[in-house]
């Protein structure tokens, strides 16, 4: 029913209460269009100064969604997930709560805290046992685990992604997907070498995206973790760097596709031409005594056995 009751000036305070209650209310957050339909009594100084109050107490953010600004409001604190804990356990909670996915050392939690190793080992075991927090062993490093939040997902620097499972790189794993990449690519070659088309458009038919790798490595069903595109491209570059497939960048119209192709060996070339140090893309940090040097280098150990 229509009324001819005006509605009454709101405070500042009030504005700032309305806005938060739509901002809860939303979980993909409030433009400033819809606070302007919304709350259509207050002029666009109030508005602006209730918006300006709340993000600068820390109460709402303005973030990005789709082309759109949107007022969200803030996590709230999430230190008071640690029920019954005392200040210290909070900070240490917090501590790693920063550190996202990637985790944090014991060593600088203790650095972070100022607190005594026996003080931060006690709070971490009651944090893992009330499930807030979880231990993660990294690749970087054996023997050492950086904690981070209970319902995240390692970062792959911590996991060391597809390639390793507990901390072991698994070689027969990445061998057994670099040959089946190589077949996919070599009967791509050959049922393109078998079609009537021109010597330029059977060159083209050869080419597979790395998608289309992905799906067919994914269909064989030999890998117990899921691969991404980025995983298998991964080991296509270990087969670009063995001289055995070539790519190519095609421009698409959302971006760009990178497409694959066995490469035919015409003529052997000889041992000398073959040494892996010209195309070794760690050729400049390979040196005795370092990560990577030729005693230790297996493609090297194979150019070795093979010519020698
Ligand atoms: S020895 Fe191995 S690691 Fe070193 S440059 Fe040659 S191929 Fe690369």
């Amino acid at each position: 029913m229509a009324t001819n009751i005006k509605d009454e000036p709101m405070e500042v305070e009030q504005v700032e209460a309305r806005i938060l209650e739509l901002c809860l209310g939303s979980v993909k957050g409030v433009t400033d269009q819809q606070l302007q339909t919304l709350i259509p009594n207050i002029s666009p100084t109030q508005r602006v100064t209730a918006v300006n109050k709340l993000l600068q107490n820390g109460k709402i953010d303005l973030m990005k969604s789709g082309s759109q600004l949107v007022y969200k409001v803030k996590d709230p604190d999430s230190t008071s997930k640690v029920k019954g804990g005392d200040n210290q356990e909070k900070l240490v909670y917090q501590i790693i709560e920063e550190s996202g996915n990637k985790g944090i050392w014991i060593r600088d939690i203790r650095w972070k805290s100022n607190l005594l190793l026996t003080q931060v080992n006690k709070i971490l075991k009651s944090l893992e046992s009330k499930k807030l927090i979880k231990a993660v062993k990294s690749v970087a490093a054996s023997k050492k685990k950086v904690y981070m939040l209970f319902n995240l997902e390692p970062d792959r620097s911590v996991t060391g992604g597809a390639w390793y499972s507990d901390q072991d790189f698994e070689a027969e794993f990445v061998d057994i997907l670099n040959q089946q990449c190589f077949k996919f690519l070599e009967q791509r070659l050959e049922l393109a070498a078998d079609m009537n088309v021109d010597p330029a458009a059977r060159m083209n038919k050869a080419y597979a995206t790395s998608l289309d790798i992905t799906k067919y490595i994914s269909e064989l069903g030999i890998s117990k973790v899921e691969l991404s595109v980025e995983d298998i491209e991964t080991i296509l570059n270990t087969l670009i760097y063995d001289g055995k497939v070539e790519h190519t960048i095609m421009a698409t119209a959302t971006g760009q596709k990178k497409l694959y192709r066995a490469m035919r060996q015409i003529t052997q070339s000889t041992g000398l031409m073959r040494t892996p140090c010209g195309v070794c893309p760690v050729f400049k940090d390979c040196k005795e005594g370092g990560i990577v040097s030729p005693s230790t280098c297996v493609y090297m150990k194979d150019w070795l056995d093979i010519n020698f």
